[in-house]
């Protein structure tokens, strides 16, 4: 065992990501004998699983590559997979001579083949392994990330995404199924479905296929038994139906929280970001959820400074945001993407505007979180503890996504517990677990 290769990863971007990663070393552990090492210079293999959402991520790459070059051990090789390979493909080689192959986002499942192609530069975007089976690793005993769909079939305008993920194609649920009761079988209590639109499985699948659409798949994933919960992300605003909010309201295991990224609250800016849907669309649909479903939480994305965005435009985000009071919010300012419709648009916002504006919206965010967590305290709450902290306290969440942190030790982790809440800590609550 002590000779065997090792293989140090590192995972940048979303929760697609993270599992894509998880496929790698799953292959790389079963079929190659690889162990994992959080030491990269006493890696055989290193890889980098790369993020394009925003600029930063990408020309941090170069200076990353730079230093594990320095550090790396003989003979060690250096590959650099996914959705920055996917855009800049041989690129990457040219500019790093280091790097030894570049894997893109849709092509993890050729991870052991690229260690035996010197130079290898696989970024196919239409290549279809939405039928492979991987082996099995996950990072988490109790919660388990299984993708429902590869791709994505919209056509936001400020999105790589599809051009580093390809198109949208559904994962067959019998393959689905089969990981969720795997996962249950080895003692995981909370499922996390992941696809860029969730909400849209079943529109297309690469074979035949049983008609099936996201709510008949979550009440089916909820009939395994020893799963407790089900969470999910991203779905789509424009797909959420009566259907899904009425499955979503009254399946006690699916968790009452969803990410609803909106984007912009301007109707004309959503309509030049292509999102597909409206101010009021988004408003009604929010505002349905929270009548419907109760303790529901609400997390959302909004990009500001996108080109054209007016100071009327951005007076209708910060309206929603008033509105809708999320429990979280991801904001970002815009960030021009190569090969998106966006990139060309020449109605650029001011870069300090656009920062003035993002200030302005995540103080107000930061004023309505200390609101919603100070209402917290002194309410009692059921927590799945899921994690052991290094300092030694115990982490969980509730069913609605309240993150919580406890003293407690690991006899309690995979347990559902009453806890006090008596603190919280910005987006973080602080409790006392009830005995
Ligand atoms: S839905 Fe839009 S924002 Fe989300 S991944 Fe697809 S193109 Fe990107």
């Amino acid at each position: 065992m002590n000779n065997a290769p090792k293989l140090f990863i590192e995972t940048l971007g979303c929760a697609m990501n993270v599992r894509d990663s998880e496929h790698m070393i799953a292959e790389l552990q079963s079929k190659e004998g690889y162990v994992l090492t959080d030491d990269s210079s006493q890696a055989d293999l290193i890889l980098i699983n790369t993020c394009s959402v925003r600029e930063k991520p990408v020309s941090k790459l170069f200076s990353e590559l730079g230093q594990f070059n320095k550090i790396k051990k003989n003979g060690a090789k250096i590959g650099v997979c996914g959705c920055t390979a996917s855009h800049l493909g041989k690129e990457i080689i040219d500019r790093a001579s280091c790097v030894d192959f570049v894997l893109g986002a849709r092509n993890v499942s050729k991870i052991t083949k690229a260690l035996y192609v010197p130079k290898m530069v696989d970024v196919d975007t239409s290549y279809d392994d939405s039928s492979y089976v991987f082996e099995e690793y996950r990072g988490s005993s109790l919660k388990a990330n299984i993708n429902i769909s590869i791709g994505c079939d919209k056509e936001c305008t400020y999105c790589i995404v599809p051009h580093t993920r390809g198109e949208e194609i559904s994962i067959p649920s019998n393959l689905i199924l089969d990981e969720v009761k795997k996962s249950a079988d080895r003692g995981v209590k909370e499922i996390y479905l992941l696809g860029q639109n969730v909400n849209n499985y079943g529109r297309r699948f690469s074979g035949s296929h049983e008609k099936i659409n996201f709510p008949k798949l979550l009440n089916l994933i909820s009939e395994v038994d020893g799963i407790q919960r089900i969470s999910f992300t991203s779905p789509h605003p424009l797909h959420v139906d009566d259907e899904f909010i009425d499955v979503f309201a009254n399946n006690p295991k699916i968790t009452k929280h969803m990410h609803l990224p909106l984007q912009s609250g301007s109707s004309e800016i959503l309509k030049a970001m292509k999102r597909g849907y409206s101010k009021e669309w988004f408003l009604e649909k929010a505002f349905k959820l929270r009548e419907i479903v109760p303790n529901f939480t609400i997390s959302t994305e909004v990009i500001v400074g996108f080109p054209g965005e007016s100071d009327k435009d951005f007076e209708d985000t910060i309206d929603v945001v008033k509105k809708v009071k999320f429990e979280q919010m991801f904001s970002f300012k815009y960030s021009p993407r190569p090969l998106t419709k966006a990139a060309e648009m020449t109605n650029i916002v001011d870069s300090n505007i656009a920062d003035e504006r993002l200030q302005y919206l995540q103080n107000l965010h930061r004023g309505q979180l200390r609101m919603i967590m100070a209402s917290q305290v002194g309410k009692t709450i059921k927590i799945l503890f899921e994690e052991l902290k290094p300092n030694g306290r115990i982490f969980g969440r509730s069913n609605n996504f309240f993150s919580l942190t406890a003293n407690g030790s690991e006899e309690l982790l995979g347990l559902e517990k009453d806890v006090l809440i008596i603190d919280y800590v910005n987006g973080s609550l602080e409790g006392k677990v009830i005995v």
